[in-house]
């Protein structure tokens, strides 16, 4: 896909003469069909043989290996099982033992191993290299089973696929360097590198340090490379959301991730035991894991910094004094700074629902949530806070990845983020018992993070709207679908091209303009546009959601996008845009969540950032601007 659209940016850029009023596009075919769609087909999951082992046990590091086990820093977790070759070698991940340094040089392993089915892997020790390779398959898996449980589907990976067998994620834990990374052409690269000579934290100096011992590094690389599978627009920075998103979200899977394992929360809401204030429960803990950067430095190298800022005015009912004030969104800041607006504002969100949730707790045990400080808890008690502080983790990262099929393609923002999590799980979950949206809305808005045209920061405002006259896509009607058994798994290539087919023909049909918002041949093209590219649709998929009350919820969702060169007082640039659909069982089009390309507002904007601090990701040459490759590296390099 990625040559596929850099063709058509680059057709759009050779135009020879630009026509400078408004006129029709060349009649060609009004929509293409990504490669990307039909590599949905492509992954199965693993087959399971009746009566057989449900998960793999192994243990891993919670954090990196600087955590005393005491405080949690060694976890058996369960992996989803399956057969696995040597490496290890599954259907989803491709792990690489090559380019080790000396001394953890390793051999592919074999997990598979009678001896390491009995003792739940390799134990943890940064000196042995074929645990660095247990290390990034369990996790890696265990970020990619997040996402598979919150979708109900596989996800396709956004790499190039070989031209038979499974479609992998290749995975290299020894790279030399001090960087970890995702890139199309690469897949995951974990970097080693030798301390300074003066030691910080737990290393030694001149020690090695490897990133594929992090628990927060592979996490936070795995989730680019997933969110890459699920929007591949949002590697093309059109405003400073969208990388702020891809960190912001890579940070905040691998942050509730670690929440959701209720054993190492518990382990460490012991250890801190005493100095556990009301307001401080789980701020404690992150600060405690190193998630919040001291306030003259940054955070340990080998930690992805997930920079709760402010985390002790969270869960406090007093308005923030201004020294305490959460830092607020700007659009002139840097990604990574804006990135951290948001882990902070979805952070503060879960501190306030776990809050609310174990408030009962406390006062089921006779003590006053307000001195919790002060008073002992019980094994019981501990035990109990510990669950309900990982179970709202696991809600929370449910959340947030079903908000991104409810994203629009291309040019994101974070505000149109919090309506896709309001209307995800509005959806799902009607009553919000524990107010979980309510929660959200609240710490978006103490962080100004609000999204345009919308008047309210109320639920009913926030939801995105259906469109005003009902639109009905027989051809995607679930009775008019192939399956390959269920409906997670598509029936083949041809089947997901056939249903591609049908969506690119319905949205770029006339008729629905209103609806859809895209370009079609033969219109007038909007006013300062000069080319249109052909509407592209990227991807058709089921989504298969479990709702709290037991319902299993069925949607169809397509992306599609478009690129529009704008020319604006002589300055040209390619806007990306397009939309969202989703379709109920039926084929009744529930929402279309679009980018128009007639806003003025928009235009200014990614002038803005592009001059501004997108200044990295973008080049100009003559009068016409253009997009640099490679936006996670250079953003990664900028940290
Ligand atoms: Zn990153």
């Amino acid at each position: 896909m990625a040559r596929k659209a850099v063709r058509t940016t680059a057709k759009t850029a050779k135009t020879p003469k630009t026509p400078t009023t408004a006129t029709a596009a060349p009649a060609v075919q009004p929509y293409e069909i990504s490669a990307r769609v039909a590599l949905q087909a492509r992954l199965r999951s693993p087959r399971r043989e009746p009566g057989g082992p449900v998960h793999r046990p192994l243990r891993i590091y919670t954090l990196d290996p600087s955590v005393s086990d005491r405080l949690g820093g060694i976890a058996t977790v369960n992996v989803p099982y399956e057969k696995l070759e040597k490496g290890p070698l599954g259907a989803l991940f491709d792990i690489r033992s090559d380019g080790a340094p000396r001394d953890l040089r390793a051999e592919a392993l074999d997990l598979d191993d009678p001896h390491l089915l009995l003792s739940s892997g390799l134990s943890p020790t940064p000196a042995n290299g074929r645990f660095h390779l247990q290390m990034v398959y369990a996790v890696c898996s265990l970020t990619y089973s997040a996402f598979k449980r919150a979708l109900g589907r596989e996800i396709a990976w956004g790499t190039p696929a070989p031209d038979e067998g499974p479609h992998r994620l290749l995975v290299r834990p020894f790279v030399p360097g001090a960087n970890a990374g995702y890139g199309r052409e690469t897949g995951l690269t974990f970097g080693f590198f030798k301390a300074g000579k003066r030691a910080a934290g737990f290393t030694i100096p001149g020690g090695l340090i490897c990133t594929a011992l992090s628990h927060d590094v592979i996490a936070h690389e795995t989730t680019h490379a997933l969110l890459d599978g699920l929007r591949s627009s949002f590697m093309e920075p059109t405003n400073a959301d969208v990388p702020a998103f891809h960190e912001g979200f890579a940070d905040l899977v691998a942050l509730f991730l670690h929440f959701t394992y209720a054993d190492v929360v518990e382990r460490a809401i012991r250890e801190s035991r005493g100095t556990l204030g009301r307001g401080s429960l789980l701020t404690d803990i992150a600060r405690e894991f190193g998630y919040a950067r001291s306030k003259t430095g940054t955070a340990d190298a080998l930690r992805s910094g997930v920079d709760v800022a402010g985390i002790a005015a969270f869960d406090s009912d007093a308005l923030p004094s201004k020294e305490h004030a959460p830092t607020q969104y700007d659009p002139a800041m840097e990604p990574h700074a804006l990135g951290s607006v948001l882990v902070s504002a979805v952070f503060e969100a879960f501190v306030t629902v776990v809050r609310r949730k174990c408030e009962r707790l406390f006062r089921i045990a006779g003590i006053d949530p307000g001195v919790v400080g002060q008073a002992a808890l019980s094994d019981a008690l501990v035990k109990a806070i510990a669950q309900e502080a990982s179970d709202v983790a696991g809600q929370m990262l449910n959340i947030c990845i079903r908000a991104i099929d409810y994203c629009p393609p291309a040019d994101m923002e974070l505000g149109e983020y919090l309506r896709a999590m309001i209307t995800a799980d509005g959806d799902m979950e009607r009553s919000d018992k524990w107010g979980f949206r309510e929660a959200l809305m609240r710490s978006f808005r103490r962080r100004q993070i609000v999204p345009d045209h919308v008047q309210f920061m109320t639920e009913d405002a926030m939801r995105w709207q259906s469109p005003r006259t009902p639109l009905n896509i027989p051809d995607l009607a679930f009775r008019n679908l192939k399956f390959d058994g269920e409906p997670g798994q598509p029936a083949d290539a041809d089947e997901l091209r056939r249903q591609a087919a049908a969506l690119g023909a319905f949205v770029t049909n006339r008729k629905y303009a209103d609806s859809f918002h895209l370009v079609a041949p033969g219109d007038r093209l909007p006013k300062g546009i000069v080319q249109a590219s052909p509407a592209m649709v990227q991807s058709v998929r089921v989504t298969r959601r479990a709702a709290p009350d037991g319902r299993i919820m069925f949607d169809l969702v397509g992306e599609v996008t478009q690129a529009c060169t704008v020319d604006r007082g002589g300055t040209m640039f390619d806007m990306h845009g397009g939309c969202t659909v989703i379709v109920d069982p039926e084929g009744n089009v529930r929402y279309s969540i679009y980018k128009r390309f007639d806003a003025e507002t928009r235009r200014a904007r990614q002038l803005a950032a592009m001059t501004g601090p997108l200044k990295a990701f973008w080049k100009k040459s003559g009068r016409k601007w253009s997009l640099q490759p490679g936006m996670l590296a250079r953003l990664h390099a900028a940290r």
